[in-house]
């Protein structure tokens, strides 16, 4: 697929991995080890200088036994996939904006801050004036949290708890707002939603805030021939070898990348709206129907969801797109490859549903049923597809 045109300009897109991107922190490609070298080298330095003056092991960091094992399974105890959230500035901006510019809603309020990672919404509270702010966290993140709220001078204002939100005990009966940056590849991966409405149901008073509040899944279609035949039919022949059994894998997961709006095809569909303020767990699976109708004459390989999310309870509504036309995120956008090329004339729709919904083994995949035709001049074609996000 090739690269959102306006990358360049922005220093958030630093990774641009070349395959599936699936967990965050996972997929560091070459670019990415390069691009955090620079920050990495650098404390690695530090920490040399730290021992070679005969300071204690405790005070450089030569204790810590962390092996490449642990942050397999627990990707966010590395600071890797908090830089990249950090300098996801469309990301992390609009919640600073939120919070700076709507004070009204945290000041003086109890906040809880779920999934805190290094702590930066809960820095944001804390300096927008919060009462208290609980930042809970359950990776070794939490450690650097707490001494980066030290090092800022919030040691009164924050608490840093760390554990899962199903596991801990918070020393409050009621919050007044809920924080957290929940949101996974296609809105739902990994499937953190669940945590911050078991927060809202447990801690939230009548009537408190929930940041953000809305989210939206959207859909549309692409041209992208070159992409699906480097990513797809490259499993035909391999140095002449069939290996196109791979090929029926490929096809079943979505891919995570950015995606040039010169491609767009179609217009775009709302898919699915989500109060977090209101839902329950359950709404996070659904079907629903969508109709695509086509904006010129071409060839469809894929379609693509991107999700939104906004803050409605700003003082002017605020929030970001992880569309292929808005400015790009960390998040890009995910792409589900069609079995067929659909051959579409203008004014042609395409017409379906997409089923979603956790997969009963591991709920933080995700299992998606997409079922489509067109009944075009060209082409009639109609097929459902399964596809599984993990
Ligand atoms: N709020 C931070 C980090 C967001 S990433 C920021 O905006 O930069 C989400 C974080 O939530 C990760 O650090 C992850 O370890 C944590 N997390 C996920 N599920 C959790 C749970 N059930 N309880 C506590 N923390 C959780």
């Amino acid at each position: 697929m090739t690269k959102n045109s306006n990358d360049n300009e922005h220093e958030f897109i630093s990774f641009e991995p070349n395959q599936n991107t699936k967990i965050r922190f996972e997929d560091a490609d070459e670019d990415e080890v390069a691009e955090g070298s620079g920050v990495a080298g650098e404390e690695a330095a530090q920490d040399e200088s730290m021992f070679d003056a005969g300071e204690s092991a405790d005070t450089a960091d030569v204790t810590d036994d962390t092996t490449s094992a642990d942050y397999y399974f627990d990707s966010y105890s590395h600071f890797g996939i908090h830089e990249e959230m950090l300098k996801d500035v469309v990301r992390t901006k609009t919640y600073q904006n939120v919070i700076y510019q709507n004070k009204f809603l945290i000041k003086d309020k109890i906040v809880l801050d779920v999934g805190a990672g290094t702590g930066i919404l809960s820095l944001f509270c804390a300096k927008a004036g919060a009462a208290h702010v609980y930042a809970v966290e359950c990776s070794q993140m939490a450690d650097m949290a707490k001494e980066i709220v030290k090092a800022n001078g919030f040691s009164d204002v924050i608490t840093v708890l760390k554990g899962k939100i199903e596991e801990i005990e918070l020393p409050t009966p009621k919050v007044d707002v809920i924080i957290s940056e929940w949101m996974g590849y296609f809105l739902l991966f990994e499937n953190m939603l669940d945590s911050v409405l078991y927060a809202r149901d447990k801690w939230l008073v009548d009537g408190g805030v929930v940041l953000p509040d809305k989210a939206s899944l959207h859909l549309t279609a692409i041209e992208d021939s070159e992409y699906k035949e480097d990513k797809i039919e490259f499993w035909n022949s391999v140095y002449g070898f069939d290996m196109s059994c791979i090929k029926k894998k490929a096809m079943m997961e979505p891919l995570v990348d950015t995606v040039d709006q010169n491609q767009i095809v179609t217009d775009s569909r709302l898919l699915k709206t989500m109060d977090i303020s209101k839902m329950s767990s359950g709404d996070a699976s659904f079907t629903a129907p969508f109709k695509l109708v086509a904006q010129r004459n071409d060839y469809i390989h894929a379609l693509v969801a991107y999700f939104d999310v906004s803050f409605t309870m700003c003082h002017k509504l605020l929030g970001f797109s992880t569309g292929p036309k808005s400015r790009a995120t960390h998040w890009k956008q995910t792409v589900l490859y069609l079995e067929d090329v659909l051959t579409i004339c203008e004014g042609e729709t395409i017409t379906g549903t997409m089923s979603v919904s956790p997969n009963k083994k591991n709920p933080r995949d995700i299992d998606i049923k997409l079922s489509y035709s067109l009944n075009g001049q060209h082409c009639k074609i109609s097929r459902t597809q399964h596809y599984k996000m993990r």
